[in-house]
């Protein structure tokens, strides 16, 4: 396969708190932007810009406070009218396209990566609406060869570009990057470093990819979403009646079989599940999807190929001159 080439990362946002409650973000944003003034301005072939997603819904510790900001930013979302009765997470997600984007313009943050924590135990995650973003994919790659203290992973929605609805969605390149458990509220060590160390792999890829290097093409495994999984509930008060079963709970990409057990219900009842095909769960028991109705979500797993890429250097210069 030929090598692939592509513009230079000339400016890349890392965005955190989109999400209020998860920590690990917020806290890293925040550290990053008291050092702001110490770092290697000119040295870098590329901008850093530090972004509090949500910073209402920080300052309180929530998820969000009207709407769930990371399910704002389609294209019609973005584009609807602001009045008085519009939730606060509408008006920043527009306030935020404008920063960051205009989504799908050539004006848009080459790169996004927005930083988010699960009460999950997933590892790192990338969670992108893409397989075929050569970029994200190849930085994914440089992350799971050289992290070492946890596993890395790619998880694939499989959604139309327009009804892209997270935040990272805005830039032309970018991916969620998801890293668990960590209960929201609260930030670990272990998970606030390894997102630092994710960070850094990132922007030490960026910093080779823009002076030229040639990354060779290969095969990443990719895992995409198939269905979520609801709990049981009542029928009239749509309350749950089960518990993520203990053999599952924490046993995030392990494949889960037709008839291996789902819930315990709270009469002490297993529930098994009843799919045709394994999968691999993962988010499973995410504190903050209770409330969306998904006790688990399952993913099928294939290996996608993956192209040489190079910066194409003609452009990083014509670019800079314009
Ligand atoms: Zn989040």
């Amino acid at each position: 396969m030929s090598t692939v080439s592509l513009p230079a990362l000339s400016r890349v946002a890392v965005c955190g708190g989109t999400h209020g409650n998860e920590l690990s973000g917020v806290y890293l944003v925040r550290e990053r932007l008291k050092k702001k003034q110490q770092q290697r301005e000119g040295q870098e072939s590329f901008s850093v810009t530090m972004v509090m997603g949500n910073p209402r819904a920080v300052q309180q510790c929530r998820r969000y406070t009207e709407a769930d900001l990371n399910r704002c930013f389609t294209r019609a979302t973005l584009n609807s009218p602001i009045s008085d009765k519009t939730p606060y997470e509408i008006i920043r997600s527009q306030e935020l396209n404008g920063l960051l984007g205009p989504k799908g313009s050539p004006k848009a943050m080459d790169l996004v990566c927005d930083l988010h924590n699960t009460t999950a135990n997933m590892g790192l995650c990338f969670i992108t609406f893409s397989d075929s973003d050569w970029i994200s994919l190849h930085i994914y790659r440089h992350l799971q060869r050289e992290l070492a203290t946890i596993p890395v992973r790619y998880i694939h929605f499989d959604l139309p570009k327009n009804e892209a609805y997270s935040l990272e969605s805005v830039g032309k390149h970018g991916f969620a990057m998801e890293i668990g458990p960590q209960p929201h509220g609260s930030v670990r060590s272990n998970v606030f470093v390894a997102m630092q160390e994710g960070i850094e792999l990132m922007l030490e890829w960026i910093r080779l990819f823009n002076s030229g290097t040639h990354f060779e093409g290969g095969s990443v495994e990719v895992f995409t979403l198939v269905k979520n999984i609801d709990y049981p509930r009542d029928p009239e008060t749509r309350s749950i009646t089960a518990a993520i079963h203990p053999e599952l709970q924490d046993r995030d990409f392990c494949l889960l079989h037709p008839g291996d057990p789902l819930f315990l219900s709270f009469s002490g009842e297993t529930l098994r599940y009843k799919g045709k095909e394994p999968l691999y769960p993962f988010f499973v028991n995410e504190c903050a999807y209770y409330e969306t109705g998904i006790a688990l979500s399952l993913a099928s797993r294939r290996r996608v190929t993956i192209p040489s890429i190079q910066c194409n250097r003609d452009r990083l210069t014509m670019g800079t001159d314009v």
